[in-house]
């Protein structure tokens, strides 16, 4: 698969008969080849575990400046926050 935002993955291990296990949260899921995980993110391909979101915008929000930690700012501003999705350490 060649799109930007397919990455293999670190936090996983393989298991016997092509399962891997995702290590990237507590559900530990075990994963069979050609199937996701139960976030639909993490995808066992071939018996390696590739994320499918890695730079995708995972959030877009308006809030309100009190809420962030900004160092520059008035309260009368809104700042527009984005996260995308990382590959895990
Ligand atoms: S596949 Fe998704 S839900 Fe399952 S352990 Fe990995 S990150 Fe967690």
């Amino acid at each position: 698969m060649n799109k930007p935002t397919v990455r293999k993955a670190l936090l996983y291990e393989s298991v016997r008969g092509g399962l891997v296990k995702c290590l990237l949260c507590e559900r530990r899921c075990l994963i069979p080849e050609e199937s996701a995980g139960f976030c639909g993110t993490r995808v066992n391909m071939g018996g390696t575990l590739y994320t499918v979101v890695y730079g995708d915008i995972s959030a877009l929000s308006v809030n309100p400046i009190e809420k962030g930690c900004l160092r520059r700012g008035s309260p009368l501003e809104n700042p527009y926050t984005t996260s995308i999705q990382v590959q895990e350490l």
